[in-house]
């Protein structure tokens, strides 16, 4: 078979477009809200740069951890994946400011986020370590003034800092960086079975407070991210996501053993199952096309939880433009009329996805979609698209 015929063949099957890896479990950090620091991976078992020469090409990868600064061979690990990903995000606590700025300064396209989870108080009470917060942004500051543009950072809300969600904003707003946001999460991956925001209508309300100032901007960018932010309020609620949720399809994890799993949102009193591992493959293909991948799959798409991470938000909501896109419309009219948006109904869309998916709660109001069109509909595909791409990967 000639190499067209191939690539074609794998495209038809489905290639991802993106990957996490996460290199290591290892972490400075003693973070309230994650347990990943408490339960270290040794240093010889983690997955070495040579192990990620298998991988195919990608659009996005996202180095993380644990904290990916304590791997002595991050270069090496940025070098190869640089053979392999247009985009690369490293996200970091922003602890080790000389080897980051010394990183920046070997990749400067290289793409850096900083986990701020408040003020400094907040900060550095959840995240267990004083000065985190100063060294965070001195972080940032230094990688702006040596000219690095892709940075910024996220906040993850619970129940503790939901009120430092606008602060936050109007920070990064002054400081000309994006700002993320995420929920906390139960999984596997954090170690963490108690990750519920109780205080759900003071969360909700500091999340919906965000959208509207979102929705005022100028920038269809941020139109989307207050959808994205939507979608926090509707998972805070405990309903069904509001896209499915297509895992281990698009997008991909790699543990630092070198385990492949569709997400890091699994945990193992639902199901966790592994993809393969890139260790025992001859191919990258071998294991993504392999019976036990597509079980995987299969399984995702009945998958009782109801996670909106961006890793597996984005996805879809690049797949099934049209559903943001309308709400965007709807709510930018709305914002423009000086009406605030309504965040109290959430649209879930009805995309063929299996009723049993998200239905963790028994929840499943599957609400009409909004009919509007024109405005951000005009708007062609391939840039909404690309807005959600940048959404994507400024959120890793
Ligand atoms: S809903 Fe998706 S991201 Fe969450 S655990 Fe299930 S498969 Fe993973």
């Amino acid at each position: 078979m000639n190499s067209t015929n191939n690539d074609t063949q794998i495209e038809r099957a489905g290639m991802p477009t993106d990957v996490s890896i996460i290199t290591t479990y290892r972490c400075q950090m003693r973070c309230k809200m994650c347990d990943i620091w408490d339960h270290p991976t040794r240093k010889n078992e983690e997955i070495k740069p040579e192990d990620l020469e298998m991988l195919p090409k990608f659009k996005f990868a996202n180095i993380t951890g644990g904290e990916p600064f304590v791997r002595l061979d991050l270069e090496d690990i940025i070098e190869v994946m640089y053979t392999k990903a247009e985009r690369i995000v490293i996200s970091t606590s922003g602890w080790h400011t000389k080897k980051i700025l010394k990183l920046a300064e070997r990749f400067p396209n290289i793409g850096i986020r900083v986990s701020i989870e408040g003020l400094p108080i907040m900060n550095d009470d959840l995240r267990g370590r004083e000065g985190g917060f100063d060294r965070g942004i001195r972080t940032l500051l230094s990688l702006k003034e040596m000219g690095i543009n892709d940075i910024g950072f996220g906040q993850t809300v619970s129940n503790k800092n939901s009120h430092d969600l606008i602060p936050l904003y109007e920070l990064s707003k002054s400081l000309g960086m994006e700002f993320a946001t995420a929920s906390f999460h139960n999984s596997f991956y954090f170690h963490r079975d108690d990750n519920i925001v109780t205080n759900i209508d003071e969360v909700t309300a500091n999340f919906s407070e965000l959208i509207e100032r979102l929705m005022k901007e100028n920038k269809p960018k941020s139109w989307f991210r207050a959808f994205f932010n939507l979608g926090l309020i509707n998972y805070i609620r405990g309903n069904p996501r509001m896209l499915p949720c297509e895992a281990g399809t698009a997008n991909f994890f790699i543990e630092p053993n070198g385990d492949v799993y569709s997400c890091n949102g699994l945990e193992e009193r639902y199901w966790k199952e592994t993809m393969g591992n890139i260790k025992e493959c001859t191919s990258f293909e071998e294991l993504w096309f392999s019976e036990q991948a597509e079980q995987v799959r299969q399984k995702v798409k009945t998958c009782p939880k109801n996670c909106w991470m961006v890793g597996t938000a984005a996805p879809v909501m690049k797949k099934y433009i049209s559903h943001p896109s309308k709400w965007v419309l709807k709510n930018k009219v709305k914002s423009l009329m000086g009406r605030s948006i309504c965040t109290d109904t959430v649209p879930i869309c009805s995309v063929g996805q299996d009723p049993l998916q998200g239905d963790l709660r028994g929840g499943n109001n599957l609400i009409s979609n909004i009919q509007a069109s024109g405005l951000i509909n005009d708007m062609p595909d391939d840039e909404r698209l690309k807005l959600i791409d940048e959404i994507e990967s400024e959120n890793a």
